[in-house]
């Protein structure tokens, strides 16, 4: 069913960690103190890094998480900080710091990061890292190719201009997407009410604005931590796109209240469909580090046919697939 494979481990192309990321390193204490911030995912962070001699660093104390506005830092991370980890400089081999010991709650869909390659915490791989960088592709022309994570987002007042209502799309309205994803769309819609699993739309486009509070409510609902993997801070959500969409099973219930939508009628058939129609499942089982995001059989970002066709052909998360082409 799985329509997207997580990709083998090591085969993400590297970059230069960026001089932040070094910076951090380079501070014995703060990556322990970064990893305690997010959650101790600790695999994304493992400090290793030793091809790279510490840069000028930007004095250790500069905080290294500019994006932490003021979120209150979860305060079970903090405990008694795990390994503070090899010191740099003495490893010519990199021990993959085995992830910590903070556990993400719950989840159970997640598959617990897979083994930490010796390979530095870089941008490739977000899961766990929480920054506030404009994503490079960022104009509305870009819609298809704008790499939106847990560490790239888009400008605060991103707001298309060309939505309409899903209800143009034979769809339940009250939603909006912009225009040219609604033929793709009505089509997707009819195929799969003919198949006889009719789906609804229960998100579409969401403001910087909207998705505050969207964010805050899973906050509200599950913990910071909790919201982190599940929901996308303010100017993350590839829903601020306008062409990202979360569906669930007509006169079903919320998505996300199934054990796996994708192993329901409907949602079976949109992991198995949805990509003739230019929809890609972005966060999909198992994929948390190359992602940032826990399983979300629900979600679809409209990318076009040819590139969800492409994508799906590659067997990459969506995220990571941008990631190599941008
Ligand atoms: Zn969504």
């Amino acid at each position: 069913m799985a329509v997207l494979t997580p990709p083998a481990a090591g085969s993400l192309r590297r970059t230069p960690a960026p001089s932040l990321l070094l910076a951090i390193a380079a501070a014995s204490a703060v990556p322990v103190l970064l990893a305690a911030m997010v959650g101790g995912i600790g695999a994304t962070l493992a400090p290793g890094q030793p091809a790279q001699p510490a840069p000028p660093a930007p004095s250790a104390t500069a905080s290294p998480t500019p994006s932490w506005t003021g979120t209150p830092t979860p305060t079970a991370t903090l405990s008694p900080s795990p390994t503070p980890t090899p010191s740099l400089g003495s490893a010519p081999e990199v021990t993959p710091t085995p992830a910590t010991t903070v556990k993400p709650t719950s989840a159970p869909s997640v598959v617990p990061t897979p083994a930490p390659t010796a390979a530095p915490a870089d941008y490739s791989r977000p899961g766990g890292i929480y920054l506030d960088i404009l994503t490079a592709y960022r104009g509305y022309g870009d819609w298809y190719r704008s790499l939106l994570d847990t560490i790239y987002m888009l400008p605060a007042d991103y707001s298309p201009g060309d939505l309409v209502d899903t209800s143009v799309a034979s769809l339940n309205g009250g939603y909006v997407v912009r225009s040219f994803v609604v033929a793709d769309l009505k089509a997707m819609a009819d195929a799969a009410r003919v198949n006889g699993t009719p789906i609804v739309v229960v998100s579409g486009f969401r403001s910087y604005a909207h998705q505050q509070s969207t964010f805050d409510y899973w906050v509200g609902v599950g913990g910071y931590e909790q919201a982190l993997r599940t929901s996308a801070r303010p100017g993350h959500s590839e829903h601020q796109l306008g062409t990202t969409l979360d569906f669930t099973s007509a006169g079903g219930k919320a998505p996300w209240e199934y054990a796996d939508w994708a192993m329901t009628p409907a949602g079976g058939w949109m992991a198995a469909n949805a990509w003739r129609y230019g929809f890609v499942m972005s966060y999909p089982a198992g994929s948390f580090a190359t992602t940032g995001y826990d399983y979300e059989p629900w979600h679809y970002r409209y990318v076009g046919r040819n590139l969800a066709a492409a994508v799906r052909k590659s067997g990459l998360p969506l995220r990571e697939y941008l990631w190599q082409t941008r």
